[in-house]
């Protein structure tokens, strides 16, 4: 088996959080629990990753450190967000398989025991697909529902429905993850397009067990903006096709312009069509230009 070594392998949890001080605690405790019921040995260490929260987050994580020494912690200066805390957590975590996920119980701990599972049976990655979940907020299944949509038109990389940032990662896929230098990072999307061998879990999401969700309207937003930039070519064709579209019109116009201009002599309408073909098809020169540039 590729992952048999003679030493028992670690096991980090990574664990970004944000205004969680009243779930952290829970989450903890269910974790315990979880890796307690763990079937094989691992040497464990929990990462939480403290997103510039303003409330007692950290104080907890402090305090959870030094009630548990599997516990380690790091604090962000200010709030860069979930993608950013998790990177920063996978970058800190010294497992021969990682797994991340979120503070707010939605991922049940429990699922460890089949990740694991999956990784002893050779996978790299093992994600998770979120079940639809008729509790969730009829605003997020619809727009997660019409993001992945989207996405599997727009996009190259075949992005998993309802994958959710609870996976699992071995060493290798988190240190090929970690290579990648993006800035705006969509994890979701990047650990599918490293082409390690996948497996995945389906699971029935549970109901934020405290706190409210920190995932704002405008961090969706920036969080799918930053999807369908990273992972499809269709914006930058956007402008390609547009400046075509631009430029066969302005032709045409010009061609109007210049046979109508021979035919009847000199008109307002003949001079604006003229006006107007020039713009169009300079417009769509430029716009093809950036087309290719990008
Ligand atoms: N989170 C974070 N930084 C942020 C927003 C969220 O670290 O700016 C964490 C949050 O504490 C939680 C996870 O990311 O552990 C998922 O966020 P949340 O549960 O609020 O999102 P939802 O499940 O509602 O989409
Ligand atoms: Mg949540």
């Amino acid at each position: 088996m590729q992952h048999e070594t003679d030493r028992i392998p670690v096991l980090s949890i990574v664990c970004p959080a944000f205004q969680e001080e009243e779930v952290l605690p829970l989450f903890h405790l269910e974790l315990s629990t979880a890796l307690a019921a763990l079937e094989q040995p691992y040497d464990v260490e929990i990462v939480y990753v403290d997103d510039g929260s303003s409330d007692a987050t950290l104080e907890v994580m402090r305090e959870l450190a030094l009630a548990d020494e599997r516990v380690r912690y790091l604090s962000l200066s200010r709030n860069f967000g979930h993608q950013a805390a998790l990177t920063a957590g996978l970058a800190e975590a010294r497992g021969d398989v990682v797994v991340s996920m979120d503070a707010d119980l939605q991922h049940p701990p429990a699922l460890l025991v089949e990740l694991l599972s999956k990784w002893r049976q050779g996978a790299d990655i093992v994600l998770t697909i979120r079940e639809d979940d008729p509790q969730l907020s009829l605003f997020k299944r619809v727009t997660s529902r019409w993001f992945y949509r989207v996405m599997k038109l727009a996009g190259e990389t075949d992005i998993r429905m309802a994958a959710a940032d609870y996976r699992l990662m071995s060493r290798r896929a988190v240190d090929a993850l970690l290579q990648l230098r993006e800035t705006h990072r969509f994890l979701r999307g990047m650990v599918q397009w490293l082409g390690f061998p996948v497996a995945e879990i389906g699971y029935r999401p549970a109901r934020r067990k405290a706190g409210v969700s920190k995932y704002s309207i405008h961090k969706m937003l920036s969080l799918a903006v930053d999807g369908i930039l990273s992972f499809s070519r269709l914006p930058l064709r956007l402008a390609l096709m547009l400046g075509a579209i631009a430029l066969v019109a302005g032709l045409g116009l010009g061609c109007w312009a210049a046979v109508s201009l021979f035919s009847a002599g000199a008109s307002g309408t003949a001079g604006l069509a003229l006006v107007l073909a020039s713009r169009h098809a300079l417009g769509g020169s430029i716009l093809i230009c950036l087309g290719i540039v990008g």
